[in-house]
């Protein structure tokens, strides 16, 4: 099995080049060449918030540049769905898993479950899986069996895992390096220290930036990501949830990922044309994708 995402022990873990406020400005959108195209690492198109008009916000992502989406599963009963929709549709990637914040609908024998049907249906990912001790009410040893089952099943089939964490980004570090065995995948929506975003990088995994990174208030995960190497950074917008500024109150669309695009190289002084191809080749190299 080869880990393709440890970083090189003589490379420099923070971007020092980079000042995050002498460097932000805003790209406009119009500049953006059409033949680059944009990798959204985490959008949950198959769910009911988009049945009553999913082929129009597809258009409207590839209109956008979204060329490609993975779409982490929630449920068990989801997966069929899901898997007939990456079948139809060119550039949707499926990550089958059990989310924590899904607790009440999962049974025991889903994990079992999970395991015989990717051994059957081909998938980019382990997940949706991870640890939520923000939402009340969920039981935190249940949400461990889940995690620990679905890092099992990413190491047994060699698979990335696409990792939930809100308020529990420390457990999760935690739950990797007692794993001990090579895990590779990403925390997406990461809003934790950039001391945590090392620490997660050296145990194999990238970090999912997305809307909240364009609020003005978010001002240490805007110095965390202007300064992570571009090497271990993946763009999402998690669709439906977690809109950026300019979408505030709306639905998330995966065409909406322009802005967070636009965001972060602003952040980081870079063109978003750059940030674009290297995020892209960031997420076909993770999820083994072409
Ligand atoms: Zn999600």
């Amino acid at each position: 099995m080869t880990i393709g995402f440890k970083q090189p022990d003589n490379e420099p873990f923070i971007n020092n080049a980079r000042s995050v406020h002498a460097s932000f400005q805003r790209t406009p959108m119009t500049n953006f060449c059409p033949h680059v195209t944009i990798f959204d690492s985490h959008a949950h198109l198959d769910a009911p918030e988009f049945d009553g008009d999913r082929a129009r916000v597809l258009r409207d992502a590839r209109a956008a540049g979204v060329a490609e989406i993975l779409i982490p599963a929630v449920t068990a009963a989801n997966w069929p769905k899901l898997q007939a929709l990456c079948v139809r549709e060119p550039g949707l990637h499926p990550a089958y898993g059990l989310h924590p914040c899904y607790l009440d609908q999962h049974n025991e024998g889903d994990l079992a479950a999970l395991e015989q049907w990717l051994q059957i249906h081909p998938a980019a990912a382990v997940g949706e899986c991870g640890l939520d001790y923000m939402e009340p009410g969920l039981d935190r040893e249940r949400q461990l069996h889940f995690l620990r089952g679905q890092m099992e099943i990413a190491h047994h089939l060699d698979l990335p895992l696409v990792l939930h964490a809100r308020r529990a980004f420390e457990a999760v570090i935690m739950e990797l390096r007692q794993f001990g065995k090579p895990l590779r995948g990403v925390v997406h929506s990461f809003s934790g220290s950039a001391e945590q975003a090392r620490q997660l990088w050296k145990l194999g995994f990238l970090i999912g930036i997305g809307g909240p990174v364009t609020h003005e208030r978010a001002q240490r995960l805007r110095k965390t990501v202007a300064m992570l190497p571009v090497e271990c950074l993946l763009l999402e917008t998690d669709a439906p949830d977690q809109p950026g500024a300019r979408y505030k109150g709306q639905r998330n669309e995966p065409a909406f990922l322009r802005e967070v695009l636009d965001c972060i190289a602003g952040l980081r002084g870079e063109d978003p044309k750059d940030l674009a191809r290297a995020t892209t080749a960031n997420a076909r190299l993770l999820f083994r994708c072409g």
